[in-house]
């Protein structure tokens, strides 16, 4: 049997994922799964249930038991929650609630099971190359200036950013690094165009 095609993008906030997995995911006719926003809405759940974020267990059990919907609304068990994912108050517990072991076990499961339900796609992340896709037709990893990231970041306070990619590059399990084969690109002064053009000559 052939393998879904899997194209992987991860790299640290801002350096341009989401717009890119978008562009390249329309001239594929693949559809994306953002993982960032699954990361998110249990973070949202665990905010919304009163759960300490540091409170592995119950951080865990509330992931299992997420019945999540990802897509361009993001939704658990029919609750949307997709204007929450963006709050302060996610974006400061998210990394703490993406170091648990457990949930990252369980949301990598749902992410290898999104891909086979839909033949495949463009999954952007911090891991997907490196533990969640290995085997993935084309990795990229997307950096940018830290002054062009702030700016893409848009709302969310550069400390905050800073915080994440600290907490991110630095976790035990699964931190974000580049894959041994992934093709690094620098988005900082490239036309979105222009980068789409460079990974699908990758495949
Ligand atoms: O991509 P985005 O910035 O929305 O991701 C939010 C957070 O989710 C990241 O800062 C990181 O802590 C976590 N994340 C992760 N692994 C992924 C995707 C996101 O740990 N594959």
């Amino acid at each position: 049997m052939t393998e879904p095609l899997v194209v992987a993008i991860d790299g640290p906030a801002g350096s341009g994922k989401s717009t890119v997995a978008r562009a390249v995911a329309a001239r594929l006719g693949l559809e994306v799964l953002d993982t960032g926003s699954m990361y998110r809405a249990v973070t949202s759940l665990a905010i919304r249930a009163g759960v300490d974020p540091h409170d592995t267990d119950k951080v865990t059990i509330l992931a299992r038991e997420a019945d999540l919907g990802v897509g361009e609304r993001v939704t658990a068990g029919g609750v949307d929650l997709t204007d929450t994912l963006r709050t302060d108050a996610v974006n400061d517990t998210v990394s703490v609630v993406a170091s648990i072991p457990a949930v990252r076990r369980e949301l990598v499961e749902r992410q290898r099971a999104w891909v086979a339900e839909h033949g495949g796609g463009v999954v952007e992340g911090r891991d997907i190359g490196s533990v969640v896709f290995p085997r993935a037709a084309v990795k990229v990893y997307l950096t940018a200036s830290h002054t062009e990231r702030a700016r893409r970041r848009g709302e969310e306070a550069p400390e905050s950013v800073a915080r994440r990619d600290l907490l991110d590059g630095g976790r035990t399990v699964s931190p974000l690094v580049v894959a041994s084969d992934a093709h690094v690109l620098d988005t900082t002064d490239r036309a979105i165009d222009d980068v789409v053009e460079e990974i699908l000559s990758w495949l």
